[in-house]
């Protein structure tokens, strides 16, 4: 009889090139010699729960048909529902779907909130297409995945370039096709659908919290300390403005049209009052441009990449003048980035800490929409505060008795975690 080869890789994925996937999977491989007893279990890691991959046919304004490919990944669901966002943008592969659903499931587990990891993704360029075309297109993929989402099965939320409208449509079209509405279906909701106050500055105000602690911890202080920031939306945007009413100068900002730059400090407010995303940060005007790899070589005191992965890699690293590097985009580091950063002191504050603020209020949504009981703000931040600044300690403390990166005790705690529910829960049948 045929022994089954326990750690070939799965067929769906192409050997020569794994993607971002590839970069999770070398972040598991580095956290493995820690897991002790549990490491039996750590192939669990190396392959997502579920895959559905979906074609979405939707008709165009002009009369055309048009087909998208959907997908929804449910990585690792042993601690809780499947958690995580749905992005829309051009480039999305099932690699990069599958790494985000991973990089999920690590993040819940290791700010602590009970969810696994989940992601979804449609590859489409929103700007090409009307507010019908994509309210079309966002229903008819919520109907297409509605057999494995839910309330307590997976919760889809927004990410790139996804917002409360689209989440709007998704309950709606989840309240149609199953007959009653359920709000906790999806997280990042408007106010007036059950969604969260602070869920929209959520995870930039996260990013900023930890940018707190370990600016403290690195004895800078963060009255007139020079930030950078790639990314001018939800994450980047917000932490900018956070940081500057600290006191803080922004001296620069990207985005998909290039950076603006400033000694000085940018007027972040007045900026992002005139910022239109279609056009770009450039088209306002508001200081000198640079050229991207000028931009990554900015001596700061923090860098801030706030947009896609795949960022910081072995071609600019070496070029990075920053003290810290606080992710709040999801897997902007390579593996070797991150050996090179660390080879030059440069302290990374890893996406699954650094970003979570934004998943740990869509458990403050989730909560609140199964007890129909609305917190105020105050005990909103309050309560994400004190879970974002516990979550950077204890990493930090991890990160010391191991002496590891940041980004390797992180995953220490999380898969730790993950790795104590799958053990007690046992295999069935
Ligand atoms: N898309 C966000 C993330 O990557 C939030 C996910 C959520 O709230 O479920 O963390």
């Amino acid at each position: 009889m045929n022994q089954p080869t326990q750690h070939e890789l799965p067929s769906y994925l192409n050997p020569n090139d794994l993607g971002p996937w590839g970069i999770y999977l070398e972040q598991v491989e580095r956290v493995a010699p820690y897991l002790g007893k549990l490491g039996k279990w750590v192939e669990t890691l190396k392959r997502p729960k579920r895959i559905l991959t979906v074609d979405v046919p939707v008709e165009l304004d002009n009369g055309t048909i048009a087909h998208f490919e959907g997908y929804r990944v449910q990585h690792n669901m042993a601690r809780g529902p499947g958690k995580g966002g749905v992005r829309y943008h051009q480039d999305v592969t099932l690699s990069e779907v599958m790494a985000l659903s991973a990089w999920m499931s690590v993040k819940c587990a290791a700010v602590n909130v009970p969810f696994g990891g989940a992601k979804g993704g449609i590859r489409i360029d929103p700007r090409k297409y009307s507010q019908k075309e994509l309210e079309r297109v966002t229903r008819r993929y919520i109907t297409e995945i509605g057999m494995i989402i839910g309330p307590d099965k997976d919760i889809p939320a927004p990410d790139v370039n996804t917002n409360a409208q689209i989440m709007a449509w998704m309950v709606d079209t989840y309240a149609m096709n199953t007959g009653q509405l359920a709000t906790g279906v999806v997280t990042g909701k408007p106010l007036s659908l059950g969604g969260s106050l602070g869920r929209v500055e959520a995870t930039g105000r996260g990013v900023f919290t930890v940018g707190v602690e370990a600016a403290r911890d690195a004895g800078i202080d963060l009255n007139g300390a020079r930030v950078v920031v790639q990314g001018c939306g939800n994450v980047g945007g917000i932490a900018a403005k956070l940081f500057h009413e600290a006191g803080a100068k922004v001296i620069a900002m990207q985005d998909h049209s290039g950076t603006i730059y400033n000694a000085s400090g940018l007027d972040v407010p007045a900026l992002l009052g005139s910022y239109e995303p279609q056009q770009g940060i450039v088209s306002t005007k508001a200081g000198d441009t640079l050229s991207a790899e000028e931009f990554w070589a900015l001596e700061c005191e923090i860098l801030i990449p706030a947009a896609l992965e795949n960022q910081i890699t072995v071609k600019n690293a070496d070029s990075i003048r920053a003290k810290i590097v606080i992710e709040g985009a999801n897997g902007p580091t390579t593996p070797e980035a991150d050996d090179i950063l660390s080879s030059k002191g440069i302290m990374v504050i890893p996406d699954v800490i650094a970003n979570a603020g934004g998943v740990t209020v869509s458990y403050f949504e989730w909560a609140q929409n199964f007890s129909s009981y609305f917190w105020e703000e105050d005990l909103i931040n309050d309560r994400l505060g004190r879970m974002m600044r516990d979550a950077y300690q204890s990493t930090a403390t991890v990160a010391k008795q191991h002496n590891v990166t940041l980004r390797t005790a992180a995953f220490i705690s999380a898969c730790t975690r993950i790795l104590e529910a799958r053990e007690l829960r046992g295999l069935y049948p």
